[in-house]
């Protein structure tokens, strides 16, 4: 019971140095960045849906989060308190709930997202803009019935994948639609 009491007050203690920290993100030309650590694969996948640049491993270890936040201007994005409360790590956003629609409503609000003007425009394995390619060249790559109703296709240089607009794109713009319009 004691060690619950003492191990919540360093956990509330770092909370209060992390918001003390009170991260300043640089003014950057374009749409920030970001790096996500290990536990954030889904708030990284959304944010990639919404079109920004988001590196995410599950092998990332502490010090490369920091490392690449730094060297690339990446803004840091963790639940970790311990990870945050590092001195070396000024440009974050500490996440704080577990849901992920939240946290990506968190992440709009920090950045000040005000449109979403690049959604699915990168490929949400590789984190890679995506590449208009004409519409004959998939012709084999794609089901017939996707090929005779689709005018426009993209891929991602690094995988190959081909992307159109799929059935499930008009469901997830609306949900972020919505949580950009609710992020005040
Ligand atoms: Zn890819």
């Amino acid at each position: 019971m004691s060690n619950s009491i003492t191990r919540k007050k360093a956990a509330d203690a770092r909370q209060e140095q992390i918001a003390a920290k009170n991260p300043q993100f640089e003014p950057e030309e374009g749409p920030p960045r970001f790096i996500a650590d290990v536990m954030l694969g889904r708030l990284a996948r959304w944010l990639r849906i919404a079109g920004f640049d988001v590196l995410y491993s599950n092998s990332f270890s502490d010090d490369e989060l920091i490392d690449v936040s730094c060297r690339e201007r990446r803004i840091l994005l963790s639940r970790d308190t311990r990870l945050l409360i590092r001195r070396t790590v000024r440009s974050f956003i500490y996440i704080e709930s577990q849901d992920v629609l939240e946290q990506v409503r968190q992440v709009f609000k920090a950045v000040n997202v005000g449109s979403l003007d690049s959604l699915l425009t990168r490929c949400l394995s590789c984190n890679e803009a995506l590449l208009a390619i004409p519409r004959e060249s998939v012709r084999k790559a794609v089901p017939e019935y996707v090929y005779r109703t689709q005018k426009s296709f993209k891929s991602c240089p690094t995988c190959g994948r081909v992307f159109w607009a799929g059935t499930h794109r008009a469901s997830v713009v609306r949900i972020l639609e919505d949580l950009l319009a609710s992020r005040c």
